[in-house]
């Protein structure tokens, strides 16, 4: 089975304290669909404007991520750019320029509508509904966000959640989406809002699932240095939704072992500027990390 993804789809100028990048491929569905391309087919649904590199879109065909969602539209490509700090976590945003994103209206191809696995990457929640709107019985939708939209289109969001299995978010967001700085209060009263299954994302100290099974601690792959973490959550969470959409069994069943296949696939993301590490990694450097993971974890 495929995954579906609709996100953004960007041009990413990364200044980290050591180096400093222009224009690299980025988004969030750019990330979660190379992500989630080591599992599954991906289908992307974007928009990007005339000044797009060819060079990425090779990049996408060489993962077999199927376009014919993307719209190449006249005007600039959605670009932002952000500033790391020493501690290679805290980020701050320099820049966001939405271009072509201004007037994008996601219209799904027929036979995109029946995908079984979505994952609304971060993007505005209105679109992130509009995109819902057009499926036909998914059996299985997640929807990321970012602080922005709580900042900005609470409401949007607000409606959003009650029609998704499952919401990933990060940690301060979720204290700022409850105002509860327990993350165990947090999770509770995420579940409240409508999905099944809530992910607190806490960077380099791993994740946080809350579903029917009880709760799950997802560990990170421990790195020594951090090149670029930009992407890192959107490559975790398209991992894990790749994993799941070609996964035997149920969601239930696998989503344990599908978010430490994010949680590794997001490990490649940090190794590189943009997505230059992710798109290097095979899936047997995965699965060499997810056995490591496993014995580090296991008592
Ligand atoms: P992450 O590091 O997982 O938070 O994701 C970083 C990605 O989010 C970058 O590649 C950006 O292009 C993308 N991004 C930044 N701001 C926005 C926004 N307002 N809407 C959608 N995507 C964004």
């Amino acid at each position: 089975m495929s995954v579906l993804i609709v996100g953004s789809t960007a041009l990413d100028s990364i200044k980290t304290p050591t180096r400093e990048n222009p224009r690299l491929l980025g988004g969030s569905a750019s990330h979660a669909a190379v992500a989630a391309s080591f599992f599954s087919p991906v289908k992307l649904i974007g928009v990007v404007g005339q000044d797009f590199p060819k060079k990425y879109i090779q990049l996408y065909q060489r993962h077999k991520i199927d376009l014919s969602g993307l719209q190449i539209l006249p005007g600039k490509t959605f670009h932002w750019s952000g500033e790391y700090e020493l501690n290679m976590n805290n980020r701050r945003t320099l820049a966001t320029e939405l271009g072509v994103f201004e007037t994008f209206n996601p219209t799904l191809p027929k036979a995109h509508q029946q995908t079984q696995f979505v994952l609304l990457a971060n993007i505005a929640p209105a679109l992130q509904h509009h995109v819902l709107d057009q499926m036909r019985k998914p059996k299985f939708v997640v929807a990321d966000t970012m602080d922005l939209w709580l900042n900005i289109a609470m409401k949007d969001l607000m409606k959003l959640l009650p029609r998704v299995d499952g919401f990933v978010l990060n940690d301060s967001e979720a204290a700022q989406l409850t105002k509860a700085d327990n993350l165990f209060v947090a999770l509770k009263k995420i579940h409240q809002l409508g999905p099944k299954y809530v992910i607190i994302k806490k960077g380099s100290h791993g994740s946080v699932l809350s579903g029917p099974k009880g709760v799950f601690i997802c560990p990170a792959y421990p790195l020594h240095t951090v090149e670029d973490p930009t992407g890192a959550g959107d490559s975790f969470v398209g991992g894990m939704m790749g994993y799941l959409a070609t996964a035997k069994g149920s969601v239930d069943a696998n989503i344990r072992r599908a978010m430490v296949y994010g949680s590794v696939t997001a490990s490649f993301c940090c190794e590189g500027f943009g997505l230059t590490a992710t798109t290097r990694t095979k899936r047997a450097d995965i699965e060499k990390r997810v056995k490591e993971l496993e014995k580090l974890t296991k008592f």
